[in-house]
């Protein structure tokens, strides 16, 4: 790699926020103003699931609600594995955030002069704030507004955070690697934020956008933080299916108000598998669903049930779900006419980085938030709702950041790399194909042992062909401060495919082993092997590098190491 000659000083600040949803944002927005921030996102500024989320965000803000109702709420839907305090805390602070929300500019929908409020599945009140069907977009342009007119928050777009750069001991962060315009470049700062939402990519058949490769819960893993319950999958039961479209969200919201969920024969089939039918928890109907086409159907992967507005009057279809209506237009079906074809969709992962509180993570000066996070909030499965709210909340407690110094950097060298992986890529991207429709088979929805330890046994070997070709080693071996140019910008979107195929590997990885270490059922994770839910299995998955513990303790909230007791599996 031949040297250039003039080093430049890497660029300095005292935050790197990695992500522009929601969580993001909102944590660039409340750190304190003094403190220089970079908010670091890989697409545009407001793209991210955040910006696709319609039904709303929870709060318990009406005088016939109470936060105690939220809370009781919150942990039954999280079957056990909630953190009572990490829930009071987030239940207690909603009024708060959407106080700011609404002081920001945020326009919710009202009723007279008072917030209008939705029911939604597993809520014992009608407590669902929104915006028609467009409640996130209306939250990210406020936020995105308020963001660009803060002097001391730069925005770097179209730039994909790599690794985390730690001190040579390893329990400090000192920064990340970057790739932009081009370039690899280490950004140094006492602090990194990742915000960087989900990983639905891992599954065929996701509501989750492109960007959702779950970059940050494997940064943060192969920094060697410690990861909880990454098995925790929530399936949405009703993504649009209709071939060639996306899996376009058809909002819970829309069986709030009075859709029915129908078979291929008009029959309302999800009262046979749950006496609250249509408004059961997400899991439940995804796999009354799943359950319903396999008895029903000679293709079940490929079939679908209906969602029947119908029942809903035409008005009130027209005002609260005017995005909808035009989505399903635009692939051929009128909502007032006809039933939507709708099925499963991987949606949100309550599993990912552990974190206290102070949305502090087992390595100093890492913070995660938002859909990255394991705040404790989701427990096993995440109540309608309350992920929008979980972004706001903890990303809130970064207001109360102190920060240590931390030294500029040396100057760094610029190399110049002629990077030549074009015969590569096409291994590569071979992989980015299958991974999701291995892991869609056999962590989806049903899972069994056998399907979960073939597929563990093919991620492996998809990791270790990886590991041997030249620009997976380039990408393992870049040193912290170099600063490198690439010399075309194909070569760049390779990296950027790259990465994201290793990170979608690694937590394909975690998310088998932790599925198979867990011998029952519970939210989020259905084994038909272990169909029930046990007592025994009242544990978190933690993983930490290759080592994976059940554990009944939590993260300690002084940073100090986590106290595993149990069962290494
Ligand atoms: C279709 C849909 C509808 C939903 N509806 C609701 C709802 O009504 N209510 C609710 O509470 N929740 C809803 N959810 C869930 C909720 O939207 C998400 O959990 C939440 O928005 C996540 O916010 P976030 O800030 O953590 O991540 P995101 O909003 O996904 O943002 C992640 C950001 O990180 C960036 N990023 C990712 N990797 C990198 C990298 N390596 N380098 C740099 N940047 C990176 C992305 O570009 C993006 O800017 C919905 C989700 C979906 C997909």
């Amino acid at each position: 790699m031949p040297r250039l000659k003039s080093p430049s000083i890497s660029p300095h600040f005292d935050v790197i926020v990695v992500g522009s949803g929601a969580a993001g944002l909102y944590a660039a927005l409340c750190l304190p103003t003094h403190l220089r921030v970079a908010l670091v996102t890989k697409n545009t500024i407001n793209m991210g699931s955040s910006n696709y989320a319609q039904g709303g965000i929870a709060a318990a803000v009406d005088p016939s609600d109470n936060p105690f109702l939220h809370l009781e709420d919150t942990l039954k839907a999280g079957v056990g594995l909630c953190d009572y305090e990490a829930v009071k805390f987030m239940v207690e602070n909603a009024a708060e955030a959407i106080a700011h929300l609404v002081e920001m500019g945020v326009a919710f929908d009202r009723k007279g002069e008072k917030l209008a409020m939705t029911l939604e599945a597993a809520h014992s009140r009608p407590r669902v704030l929104h915006s028609a069907d467009t409640t996130g977009r209306a939250i990210i342009d406020t936020l995105v507004a308020k963001v660009l007119e803060s002097p001391n928050i730069q925005v770097i777009s179209h730039a994909v955070a790599l690794n985390l750069w730690l001190t040579p001991q390893k329990d400090l962060v000192q920064g990340i690697s970057l790739l932009h315009k081009s370039k690899i470049q280490w950004l140094k700062c006492s602090v990194v934020v990742l915000a960087t939402g989900g990983g639905g990519q891992i599954f065929a058949q996701t509501t989750n956008p492109a960007v959702s490769t779950g970059d940050g819960t494997a940064i943060a893993w192969r920094a060697g933080a410690v990861l909880r319950d990454l098995e925790f999958f929530q399936f949405h039961p009703t993504a649009l299916s209709k071939p060639g479209a996306p899996h376009f969200l058809i909002s819970e919201a829309v069986r709030g108000e009075g859709a029915h969920l129908i078979d291929e024969k008009g029959y309302r089939f999800a009262f046979d598998y749950h006496p609250a039918g249509e408004l059961a928890p997400r899991d439940v109907v995804s796999r009354a669903i799943f359950h319903h086409l396999h008895k029903t159907s000679s293709d079940p992967t490929h079939a679908h049930v209906y969602l029947d507005l119908r029942p809903i009057e035409p008005e009130r279809i027209r005002y609260r779900f005017p995005n909808i209506i035009n989505v399903c237009q635009q692939w051929g079906i009128d909502v007032f006419q006809e039933p939507i074809p709708v099925s499963p969709a991987a949606h949100y992962w309550m599993g990912g980085v552990a974190c206290d509180l102070m949305s502090q993570t087992s390595i100093r000066g890492l913070y995660a938030i938002g859909e990255t996070a394991s705040t404790g909030v989701h427990g096993a499965n995440r109540l309608a709702s309350n992920s929008l709210l979980e972004c706001l909340v903890f990303a809130a407690q970064l207001s109360h950041i102190e920060i240590e110094p931390n030294l500029v950097a040396p100057d760094s060298d610029i190399s110049q790399v002629n990077s030549d992986w074009n015969s590569e890529m096409e291994q590569i991207e071979a992989i980015r194909q299958m991974l999701p429709s291995l892991m869609w088979e056999s962590a989806g929805i049903s899972r069994q042992a056998e399907l979960l330890n073939q597929a563990l046994y093919q991620v492996n070997r998809w990791r270790d062909s990886l590991a041997s070709l030249d620009i997976v080693k380039f990408l393992d071996n870049l040193l912290p401060n170099e600063m490198i140019e690439l010399n075309s910008t194909n070569a760049e979107q390779q990296l950027r495919i790259t990465a994201e195929t290793l990170n979608l590997l690694d937590m394909g990885y975690l998310i088998l082993k932790s599925a198979i270490s867990r011998a029952e059922s519970r939210g989020g994770h259905y084994r038909s092997d272990y169909p029930k839910t046990s007592n025994d299995w009242n544990l978190h998955t933690l993983v930490q590098g290759d080592r994976l513990l059940n554990s009944p303790t939590k993260i300690n909230s002084d940073n100090s190491k986590i106290n595993t007791v149990a069962v290494e599996a």
